[in-house]
């Protein structure tokens, strides 16, 4: 009797959908991927954030936050993304060469893997 439930047809009342649903904005596509000693992907992306960043240095700050555009990286496997600086503590990066850096660098120490429910690109 068991057996006969697994092939009985279910039917679907349920009227086909008409409108999409609504779509999360897409997150920028990964310029880079670094694999972390667990095979965890590190991914570099392209990013807009706000700063405080003043380009005489610190101690000084802009007098009002501002948005640019950037890089940051995010490591999928712990979760950790990149911040710059000790003074701003930016959540991205000015410069493409010190992202990578710091990913590469993340990716050199951390040792997560993928969980299985987070294995996606
Ligand atoms: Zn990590």
């Amino acid at each position: 009797m068991a057996l006969m439930s697994l092939f009985t047809r279910r039917v679907d009342n349920t009227p086909p959908e008409t409108t999409a649903p609504p779509r999360e904005p897409e997150a920028p596509k990964a310029i880079m991927r670094f694999l972390t000693q667990g095979g965890a992907p590190v991914d570099l992306r392209p990013a807009r954030f706000t700063t405080r960043f003043d380009y005489r240095g610190a101690p000084y700050a802009a007098d009002k936050p501002y948005e640019i555009d950037g890089f940051n990286w995010h490591c999928t496997g712990c979760t950790s993304y990149g911040r710059e600086g000790d003074t701003y503590n930016d959540p991205g990066y000015r410069s493409l060469e010190e992202a990578r850096t710091k990913a590469n660098a993340h990716a050199e120490k951390c040792r997560s893997v993928v969980l299985p429910n987070q294995a996606s690109a």
